[in-house]
């Protein structure tokens, strides 16, 4: 008889974004008129840009001739795509990578997921709260992170970033083994000063923890001081492994694309504390069985994003968006909201006004002015009382959401 993996069963099935559709298309029914505009999920909405588009019609070419067709790739990613990154994201800032540290993925998703897999299952974790779901998520299906008590996992130790903190996650007083830091941040759209960070690397080389460090909003920092890497920080390199996604980047939730940095020195620890195991070596050995490598014309089109007009085209876009936050986080701004994040991240974080509970003012929102949000509660318990507005959407539907919630706020 098969037994069932019973920490799955421990996992709620109402995923947040379903939960949502759900309420707005209960609403569509009954307001067949209202054109709903969506400020709620976090994905792009802009093409890719023509450089990514060439790249991949090139590389499609290149698969139709024997000379130039690709088979199986390498599980690391190509060579092309793993000196570019390394030439470009890092260099720049100083910051040495070598290429065979860069494992090149279908996106930041199924890393940040999957890392967990080559840690012991009863490594302590924590995570700033909100948080985005996947990092816990991951972790209850392999039954680390206990069971669900108050809207809490018992395993996990939530470093709560609310408005009262200045987002700014507290370094716990004990010792945590696994970290996930995220910056900027999803949900909260708040950033990580460089000394902060650096309390945090400290820590970890303290307590001979790993910090993962999920970089996917990166490219949005406008801020010359604020980190793009934690390897920006003396001593990362020991203790951190970094994720980076296109898709936020360049449009890529659709093309599939990203990295994981993971440096030699990364070591974990075998539990008789006898020897010190890299984590480089243990993630390719486990990508090398488990992962087929993104596609060829994937990658080539993640190459072309480094190229002058490709780097011109993507900074275009990401200024777009941004506008979109500035318009947004003005008008709120105006209309008496207390507004965080939308200043280094294209997410904005709301206080509901008199505290009311995120999906009450979900609700309200969607019923007064047509506008759908994310309750900040679908992302942590510290999302109580909060909601997020992602700058994703089309100017027009921005600027049109800002006035419907002015006209609604002033009935
Ligand atoms: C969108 C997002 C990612 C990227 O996901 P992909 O799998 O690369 O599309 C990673 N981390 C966070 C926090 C995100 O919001």
């Amino acid at each position: 008889m098969a037994l069932v993996n019973e920490h799955f069963l421990k996992l709620s099935d109402n995923y947040l974004f379903a939960d949502i559709a759900k309420k707005v298309n209960a609403y569509k029914v009954s307001h067949p008129k209202e054109r709903v505009i969506s400020l709620g999920i976090g994905d792009v909405t802009q093409p890719l840009c023509p450089a990514v588009i060439e790249a991949m019609h090139k590389a499609v070419d290149e698969m139709a001739v024997k000379a130039t067709f690709r088979g199986y790739g390498p599980e690391r990613g190509y060579d092309f795509l793993r000196e570019a990154i390394v030439k470009n994201d890092f260099l720049p800032r100083g910051i040495h990578i070598d290429p065979n540290e860069v494992f090149v993925n279908d996106g930041a998703k199924s890393d940040t997921g999957n890392i967990q897999e080559i840690l012991r299952w009863d490594n302590s974790i924590g995570v700033t709260d909100p948080i985005y779901p996947v990092y816990i998520d991951s972790n209850v299906m392999i039954g680390r992170a206990g069971v669900m008590e108050n809207g809490k996992w018992s395993n996990v130790n939530y470093m709560p970033c609310t408005a009262e903190n200045h987002f700014i996650p507290q370094i716990p007083d004990h010792r945590v083994d696994m970290i996930y830091l995220c910056y900027p941040n999803n949900p909260t759209g708040t950033v990580l000063p460089k000394e902060e960070l650096r309390k945090w690397v400290n820590y970890a080389i303290h307590n001979e923890s790993i910090i993962l460090y999920d970089a996917a909003y990166e490219a949005y920092i406008q801020d010359d001081s604020i980190p793009h890497s934690i390897y920006e920080i003396r001593g990362a390199r020991k203790v951190a492994i970094e994720f980076h996604s296109y898709s936020k980047t360049a449009g890529f939730t659709g093309v599939r694309c990203g990295y994981t940095i993971i440096p030699k020195e990364v070591m974990a620890t075998t539990l008789d504390g006898k020897e010190k195991v890299s984590l480089n070596h243990l993630w390719d050995r486990r990508q090398s069985t488990k992962f087929n490598g993104t596609s060829y014309i994937s990658q080539r089109a993640a190459e072309a994003i480094y190229t002058p007009e490709g780097k011109e085209q993507v900074k275009e876009t990401i200024k777009y968006y941004m506008d979109n936050a500035r318009i947004m986080h003005s008008a709120l701004t105006r209309l008496g909201f207390d507004v965080y994040g939308g200043v280094n991240a294209p997410y904005l974080w709301v206080k509901t006004p008199d505290n009311t509970p995120s999906w009450k003012f979900f609700e309200e929102m969607l019923f007064g002015a047509s506008v759908v949000c994310t309750p900040g509660v679908g992302f942590g318990p510290s999302g109580e009382g909060y909601i997020r507005l992602t700058s994703f959407g089309d100017r027009a539907d921005c600027e049109e959401a800002m006035q419907r919630l002015e006209k609604w706020l002033k009935k």
